[in-house]
């Protein structure tokens, strides 16, 4: 095997099913989701709810940081006035 050929491999990501009942990904080797398959329908419920939460945490933050570059903008260019 050569480097160039084994680099493309490790570049590659494994196989990937996305998960019907619960919208994650899963490796296709498994014939049943590992996140939801052990799960009742309230518990996946509950997985569902955090999973959409952290999106929502990340947007936040994202804002925030956004928020902290403007202000610490508007004080440098105060600093120059
Ligand atoms: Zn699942």
């Amino acid at each position: 095997m050569s480097v160039g050929m084994s680099f493309a491999s490790r570049a590659k990501q494994p196989k990937q099913k996305r998960c019907d009942r619960c919208k994650l990904y899963y490796p296709e080797s498994l014939d049943k989701c590992d996140h939801c398959s052990e799960l009742s329908t309230s518990q996946l419920a509950q997985l569902k709810a955090q999973h959409q939460e952290t999106l929502q945490d990340n947007s936040t933050f994202g804002k925030y940081l956004l928020l902290g570059a403007v202000i610490i903008g508007s004080l440098l260019l105060l600093d120059f006035l």
